[in-house]
């Protein structure tokens, strides 16, 4: 089995007490069974503590006060205090790692959702690498119908993206653009069954003259149109199933801050609000690189199970912009104000919403669909 990280991955270190939004508050832990049946059996005046913080029904821990019933007043565990991370559920024990399986191969990640891991992804400033490595494994999962051929077209895609997304002699957002015009070009190669076509596609995607192209192709769409694209896609949150208690209120804030205002104006914020995070340091172009990698990285190749690489690309770009438009909202409410860590505050908060809940990573990637190429280009450029 061949396993893949991404290069920081092994950086990661749980901040416990000093975490700005712990992951033990604010959702529904989720316990799985095995685990369940552990609580079952521990003894004594633990063990009917335990059992009594359990929603059985849920199959998850109680909360008191939005927060995970064996969270302390220091933000400590006391599930694992008392017995160590033995007692954690697979939930506990993983987050903020992702785990996206394939036949004989499984890509790991850590979650965005994670202050400590979006100050690891997003803070960096280096070019993203995957390392893989084999492993034994004693159970051959059996994946039946495994599309072999489309996975491997996929990972040669996703690899031709990332090259785009990190050739830094292009700005951010022409780079998004070419990226989702690859995939798009790709997604009609799988619907014509036409994948022996996908290296030609490519050789011509890696032309140094393509990125000339791109780089005068995308003026065309920085034509100061973008609000009431923005506007539709932001909507779009609005109708996803909510996680954390004050998401509504946040996203009704974010709303007033940015669309109560006209196109012109809007774009004359969004100028603003570039320049003032140029000035303050808060380096966008790399922060739109390392977010389209991310959720390209995540999500991507998991388009071998439904044959929409499109859709996984345009999810990934909504994602990267859409955590724009919440750091903007909130540059605006902090009188004009935002500084790195706010960036990242943004970008986890927006990550436990859409990546958190399956349903919402479903409707984000359907009520997508309407909106097309050039929609994107004039708001991704
Ligand atoms: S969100 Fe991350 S850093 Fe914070 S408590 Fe959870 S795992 Fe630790």
């Amino acid at each position: 089995m061949e396993i893949t990280i991404p290069h920081y991955y092994k950086r990661f270190r749980c901040i416990a007490s000093e975490c700005p939004d712990t992951c033990c508050a604010g959702w529904a832990i989720m316990i799985d069974d095995k685990t369940l049946k552990k609580y079952k059996k521990i003894r004594g005046t633990f063990g009917r503590t335990v059992r009594a913080s359990i929603n059985w029904k849920e199959k998850s821990f109680r909360q008191r006060k939005g927060r995970c019933a064996f969270l302390n007043k220091e933000n400590l565990c006391e599930l694992y205090l008392e017995g160590g991370s033995d007692y954690f559920c697979r939930t506990c024990r993983r987050y903020p790692r992702h785990i996206e399986e394939f036949e004989d191969c499984r890509e790991i990640s850590l979650s965005l959702s994670c202050m400590a891991a979006a100050r690891i992804i997003l803070g960096s400033r280096e070019k993203v690498r995957f390392l893989r490595r084999e492993i034994p494994v004693r159970r051959e999962e059996d994946y039946k119908d495994f599309d072999y051929f489309l996975f491997t077209n996929l990972l040669d895609v996703r690899e031709a993206v990332f090259e785009i997304l990190q050739n830094r002699t292009m700005d951010a957002g022409t780079r998004s653009c070419m990226a989702l015009a690859l995939v798009h070009d790709f997604q009609g190669r799988i619907q014509g069954q036409r994948l022996g076509e996908t290296q030609e596609l490519l050789e011509r995607y890696r032309k140094p003259e393509a990125a000339d192209w791109f780089r005068k192709d995308m003026e065309q769409y920085r034509d100061g149109s973008q609000r009431d694209t923005a506007f539709r896609m932001f909507r779009i949150l609005k109708r996803m199933e909510v996680l954390q208690e004050n998401w509504p209120e946040e996203l009704w804030q974010a709303r007033r801050m940015l669309y109560s205002r006209s196109g012109e104006e809007y774009q004359a914020m969004r100028e603003a609000w570039k320049e003032s995070c140029r000035n303050s340091g808060v380096d966008l172009e790399n922060l739109r690189e390392q977010l389209m990698v991310y959720y390209t990285y995540t999500y991507f190749a998991g388009a071998v199970y439904d044959g929409q690489a499109y859709g996984k690309i345009k999810m990934a770009s909504a994602a990267a912009r859409l955590t724009e438009e919440l750091a903007m909202a909130r540059w605006k409410a902090q009188q004009e104000t935002l500084t790195q860590e706010d960036f990242l505050w943004t970008a986890h908060r927006l990550s436990k919403e859409i990546e958190h809940s399956d349903p919402n990573l479903i409707a984000l990637e359907r009520q997508l669909v309407p909106f097309g190429l050039t929609e994107f280009f004039r708001l991704m450029a």
